[in-house]
């Protein structure tokens, strides 16, 4: 289905289009906010060309309605189309896959998301597609352009929170002929909006800040290309990488508190990563709205917020350890975005970061309840 801009969302702020975005116009009697399509294909006379939906791997109202929203938040005034999918990798898999052909090459961050690194990879040169990698600070991807077909960034990187320059990057590839996605998980659209940056491609983890209850998986991909689009909607199809209606519902249903949950996230993130550098047991807090963080110049003049994620460095991995079992209102787990704040230790998953390094996922609590949690955690950790 193609999405369609709402006109009364036109020049309404951020906050207005999340609570707003995807819900369909008043129809009397009907559900403000419909509740989620359970079928697996509708009624179909005659000749089923044209139909708007036939059978449900390839449409659902519900993914319609999330779509829609989705679309207005990543291109806000400008139409574009989102596909969703059953997860990021859903999302990540189905650009790179149908998108890339044997012989093609594509450039990659090697701070990238871990599965793009491993498995992915793997797929892709088993498929004889050349994968490329340089790091995302510095834009080191510059230097792999010549040649590729997909220019793939993640900005800001995750866990270790680099950023690099979206237009510049974008720019030289589209010189080359290139087509640029940027895997827009960790800013979110109310923090960054990779498509007025001059990428192709907006894709996201909705499993993270997007839905922000850590109940549900989704990805999403964004174009304002509608071949591109219909690429990733027959792959969507034939892969058979869909969304649920119910997960579909519940991350269309989280959007409207979007902007509140990741204003309050990035505030609460801001202030613990203030307090973390102030602990002569922490060291290397990065955090991209820390005015004295590497990345922060260029993260400011790209995103207009900077996310919940805040990495640090513990002198040891049993140092960490004891950190983590001590934390009482954060959760020892992974994943990032959720109203309930989490932590982990990355090296436990083979990450290249130190032993000792954390990646913290800030949710909403009361940002003073947060930091003497932590405060009394390394207390413990150190005692
Ligand atoms: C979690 C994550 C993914 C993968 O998303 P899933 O929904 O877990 O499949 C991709 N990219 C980034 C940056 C992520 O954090």
């Amino acid at each position: 289905m193609m999405g369609h801009m709402a006109d009364h969302l036109a020049g309404t702020s951020d906050a207005t289009r999340a609570v707003h975005a995807g819900v369909p116009e008043r129809s009397p009697y009907e559900p403000p906010f419909p509740g989620p399509v359970f079928t697996s294909h509708y009624h179909l006379p005659g000749d089923p060309a044209g139909a708007p939906y036939t059978y449900a791997r390839d449409g659902n109202p519900t993914w319609t309605r999330l779509e829609d929203a989705l679309a207005e938040l990543e291109s806000p005034g400008t139409p574009a189309h989102a596909v969703t999918f059953a997860s990021g990798m859903g999302a990540i898999a189905a650009v790179m896959l149908s998108l890339l052909r044997p012989g093609d090459a594509v450039a990659v961050p090697s701070d990238a998301y871990t599965l793009i690194g491993g498995v992915l990879r793997d797929q892709l040169e088993a498929y004889d597609v050349e994968v490329r990698a340089a790091p995302t600070a510095g834009d080191a991807q510059l230097a792999l352009l010549d040649g590729v077909r997909l220019l793939w960034l993640e900005t800001p990187s995750n866990p270790k929170l680099d950023v690099c320059d979206i237009r510049r990057l974008a720019a030289a590839a589209h010189e080359r002929g290139a087509l640029v996605a940027v895997d827009n998980t960790l800013a979110t659209p109310l923090g960054q909006r990779p498509l007025d940056l001059g990428a192709d491609l907006s894709v996201a983890s909705g499993t993270k800040a997007v839905t922000g209850h850590s109940d549900v998986l989704l990805g999403y991909a964004v174009t304002r290309d509608e071949s591109l689009a219909a690429r990733l909607r027959l792959w969507r199809k034939t892969t058979g990488a869909i969304p649920g209606p119910m997960e579909a519902w519940l991350a269309h249903r989280s959007l409207a508190t979007m902007e509140l949950r990741t204003r309050q996230q990035a505030a609460n993130a801001l202030a613990v990563a203030r307090a973390l550098r102030s602990r002569a047991e922490v060291a290397g807090v990065r955090h991209p709205g820390l005015p004295e963080d590497p990345s922060h110049a260029r993260a400011v003049a790209q995103m207009s917020r900077f996310g919940c994620v805040v990495s640090f460095t513990l002198p040891s991995k049993e140092f960490a350890e004891r950190f983590l079992a001590a934390l009482r209102l954060v959760d020892d787990a992974t994943s990032f975005g959720g109203v309930r704040s989490s932590a982990e230790r990355r090296g436990r998953w083979g990450d290249e970061v130190p032993e000792g390094f954390i990646r913290l996922s800030v949710g909403v609590e009361d940002p003073a309840d947060l930091v003497a949690d932590l405060t009394q955690a390394l207390e413990r950790a150190a005692g």
